[in-house]
């Protein structure tokens, strides 16, 4: 088990850089992940783990050993991939052994080995099968396997769900989840699911165009976004804009449906700056009777409901056009239909205020 550091990576593709200065800590035993839109680096910058690229600038790091220049076999790393990338003409059993047989243990030890990792991840009933009689949660159990029988220190795993239907890539992420708990190594897993990445991640760092945007918790990125993109890219959001009125223990905006009071996303914004005032759908609920004193309130037409069985979702034109998204959790009776006005009331602490400045790119996080 290690820790893996990256140190100002940077990779370019002839003209495109792919990733551009990102340094990362990933603690021993940390179940990581690289989340980004198609295109954002994630992959690139997974290969440079794994030693697949050399990366143009920058160090990885395993622990204290400086790997940069260290051969992808010499690492210790296993690797799970998008399309299992299994041998079809060997059995399970052979696919499994197959990165040991290069690693020259004995056939009692090989025997052992493979016997375990398959157990680990329920295959040993499939042994002799070969994979192509295997379904595609099966294979990618197998693949995993393989990952694991080598012992790495850190596993790497890049999309490895995306290929399976929907039930069966909730049920691996259970499988994985559990996996990783009982062997508690290092693992680094790239997804563009946000889903998958704040369900299953310790932590996880967000990326955009080569950079990284944003590395926390699920809740520290869900609850303080520090950036419009990343308030957009996890879990939805409303955008107001507006511009800063006053700055103190809460931050009042001034916009074109009236002031907006919040918590800023970081320190140092001053009166004037353009902002934008960013709350959850469910962060809002429809005034009925007189809203708590010193919670924010807004009045629009009610565009669409859409009546979703757990939720009830709303779209309300807002005095500025602004179409502001409501969530109602556990809805027995709608509270308002199309067409009708509304006042919609949301406390400043379910409002943070982000900076007008395009992306927020964090260099060093
Ligand atoms: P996806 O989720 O679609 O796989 P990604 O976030 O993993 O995307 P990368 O595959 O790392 O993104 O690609 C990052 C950028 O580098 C993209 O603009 C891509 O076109 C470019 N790129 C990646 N690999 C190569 C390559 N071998 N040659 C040239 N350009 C590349």
């Amino acid at each position: 088990m290690v820790s893996v550091t990256l140190d100002q990576v940077t990779k370019r593709f002839d003209r495109v850089v792919a990733v551009d200065r990102v340094s990362l800590e990933i603690s021993e035993g940390e179940f990581f992940f690289l989340l980004g839109p198609s295109g954002c680096g994630k992959t690139t910058l997974l290969r440079m783990i794994a030693g697949f690229y050399e990366p143009e600038g920058g160090r990885v790091l395993f622990g204290d050993r400086d790997v940069t220049n260290v051969p992808p076999n010499e690492r210790n790393t296993g690797m799970v991939f998008q399309n299992y990338a299994l041998w079809p003409h060997m059995s399970v059993q052979k696919n499994v052994e197959y990165g040991l047989s290069m690693r020259s243990v004995n056939r009692e030890e090989m025997d052992k080995r493979v016997y375990r990792a398959l157990e680990m991840v329920q295959m040993t009933p499939y042994a002799d099968r070969s994979p192509n009689q295997l379904s595609g949660g099966q294979q990618q159990r197998v693949a995993l396997a393989r990952a694991l029988v080598i012992e790495p220190d850190v596993i790497l795993m890049d999309e490895p769900l995306s290929n399976l239907d929907a039930r069966l890539r909730l049920e691996m992420r259970q499988q994985i989840l559990d996996l990783q708990r009982e062997i508690g190594k290092t693992m680094i897993y790239v997804t563009h699911d946000q889903k998958e990445a704040l369900a299953m991640s310790h932590r996880m760092a967000v990326m955009n165009s080569g950079h990284v945007v944003q590395v926390g918790t699920a809740r520290e990125l869900y609850q303080n976004p520090q950036s419009q993109f990343l308030a957009d890219f996890i879990g939805e959001i409303n955008l107001i804009a507006g511009t800063v009125s006053a700055v103190g223990e809460e931050t009042s905006v001034d916009t074109k449906l009236g002031v907006i009071n919040g918590r800023p996303a970081r320190d140092g914004l001053q009166k004037g700056d353009k902002v934008f005032c960013a709350v959850r759908p469910e962060g809002l609920s429809f005034v009925e009777g007189e809203p708590p004193p010193g919670d924010n309130t807004v009045t629009g037409d009610v565009r669409n409901v859409v009546y979703l069985g757990e939720v009830e979702q709303y779209v309300i034109d807002l005095a500025d056009e602004t179409p502001l998204r409501v969530v109602e959790y556990d809805p027995v009776n709608p509270k308002a239909k199309r067409g009708d006005t509304v006042r919609l009331q949301f406390s400043p602490s379910k409002v943070v205020i982000l900076s007008d400045e395009g992306d927020v790119r964090a260099e060093t996080v």
